[in-house]
């Protein structure tokens, strides 16, 4: 992508309505617009971070068995009579009416429909496990929407869903699930840990609020320190292995950790002092196990091995993508920007010309630049006619994790700079060399 061409539209100022970090650097980094209260835009290089973020989660749902479909936002309000929730759900959901005077909804959620969905079709206890996923916006109609994408309140939501014939299994399910939020959130370059949590609204027995540690975090969290090295499912880990994802489970469930509306002051203090960590966090992801909740009052039932119908056991395992991006920069940034991982980096690399126009700096980056778009990477090309100052300065606030630097002085030698975004390290290389090393 060239800049000349693309649209970033960054802010050299900060902004004030931000009150934290991630805000202020996603609106200067032109990554986002608000259009109205709690409700945004994702600019050309924040739907970049998007993307990158939901394929992750979506490889890491398939890796563990989940299928991904898409469902509606706009949800007719009958389903929810029928579970019961369409009166309990307060103010945060956003009621509407169509033409016909038919009363409609917004969803903040999905186990109304997709019960729906399983009940029209399934039957038989040989199609289960089943978990079907979808990644989609919602909506809840916050009383404080705030921090930017961190508290929205239209948002995007990966929220799946199991379904199985007997409680046994659908622990299992649910276990598959605990996996694959370490690893989703390992891969976004996030420790994340998984504490014990209130069913609220959604109902049930099991709860885990995945955490990630931030002085900027919304809720007050307590925990064992060793959470922050234990170490996470590799690529390899066996879904299937009841066993094996037990124990997963039982190791990352082994020591105290808990969200304030759980904690329990006399088990963390039996935690030795030096081992307690009582911090902030944001919460990036929630599963929970609410065996037959919604499928009694909605009839969805298969027929089991004896011959019988059984209500199936539900769970239900949400992901913010829309937090999570603000997320992963309260988690790395430094004075001058973002700094993203490679794993979600908008871009992988930027060239920067530091004097568009000069024959010799040109033709080094646009020869660097076709270079490394053959060999598969996302490039940015600075080719604007900005001062070298003001480039290092854009180039290190969108965070790009590296940036090649061709200036006069060092093209008339045959080199040009790397520098990474995170060290800041820069080393002077051969233009073959730089591009050598990116290609390889
Ligand atoms: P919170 O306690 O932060 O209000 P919640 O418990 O109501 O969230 P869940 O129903 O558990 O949210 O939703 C699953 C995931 O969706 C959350 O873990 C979070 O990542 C994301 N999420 C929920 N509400 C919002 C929101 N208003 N803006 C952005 N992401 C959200
Ligand atoms: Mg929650």
């Amino acid at each position: 992508m060239r800049l000349s061409r693309y649209f970033m539209p960054t802010l050299k100022e900060n902004p004030k309505e931000a009150e934290i970090v991630s805000h202020r650097l996603m609106l200067r980094a032109g990554m986002i617009r608000q259009q109205s209260q709690g409700i945004y835009s994702w600019l050309p290089l924040g739907k970049r971070v998007l993307d990158k973020v939901n394929a992750i989660i979506r490889e890491e749902q398939n890796r563990a068995g989940a299928i991904e479909l898409s469902m509606p936002t706009l949800q007719s309000a009958e389903l929810w009579q029928e579970s019961g929730r369409y009166d309990a759900y307060g103010k945060e959901m956003l009621r509407i009416k169509d033409r016909q005077d038919r009363p409609m909804l917004y969803g903040p959620t999905n186990e109304e429909m997709v019960t729906d969905i399983f009940r029209s079709s399934v039957k038989s206890y040989k199609d289960l496990p089943l978990n079907l996923y979808h990644i989609q916006l919602k909506f809840r109609d916050e009383i404080r929407p705030r921090f930017g994408t961190m508290r929205s309140r239209e948002f995007m939501m990966k929220d799946a869903y199991s379904f199985d014939l007997t409680s046994e299994a659908a622990e299992h399910s649910y276990n598959k699930m605990f996996a694959a939020y370490l690893r989703t959130f390992d891969r976004l370059g996030l420790r994340a840990i998984p504490m014990r949590a209130d069913t609220g609204p959604i109902g049930g027995k099991l709860s885990h609020e995945f955490i990630i540690l931030a002085d900027t975090g919304e809720s007050e969290v307590f925990c064992h320190k060793d959470f922050v090295g234990f170490d996470i499912p590799g690529e390899h880990t066996d879904f299937d292995s009841v066993d094996g994802l037990q124990a997963i489970f039982d190791k990352w469930t082994s020591l105290y950790a808990a969200t304030s509306e759980m904690h329990d002051e006399a088990a963390f203090n039996a935690v030795p002092e030096g081992d307690r960590l009582s911090a902030r966090g944001i919460e990036v992801g929630h599963i929970f196990y609410f065996g037959t909740k919604y499928s009694e009052p909605m009839g969805a039932k298969v027929q089991g091995p004896d011959g019988k119908e059984h209500f199936v056991h539900m769970g239900s395992y949400g992901i913010g993508p829309t937090r999570l991006v603000p997320a992963i920069i309260e988690a790395s940034h430094d004075d001058n920007g973002i700094i993203w991982p490679a794993s979600v980096a908008p871009f992988d690399i930027v060239v920067i010309n530091m004097k568009a126009g000069d024959q010799a700096c040109d033709d080094t980056c646009e020869l660097i630049y076709a270079a490394l778009n053959k060999a598969g990477k996302d490039v940015l090309y600075d080719d604007t006619d900005d001062r070298a100052g003001t480039k290092f300065a854009t180039a290190d606030l969108i965070g790009v994790p590296v940036q090649i630097i061709a200036g006069p002085r060092a093209v008339a030698n045959g080199e040009v700079e790397v520098k990474d975004r995170r060290t800041g390290a820069r080393e002077t290389m051969t233009i073959e060399a730089a591009i050598n090393r990116f290609v390889a």
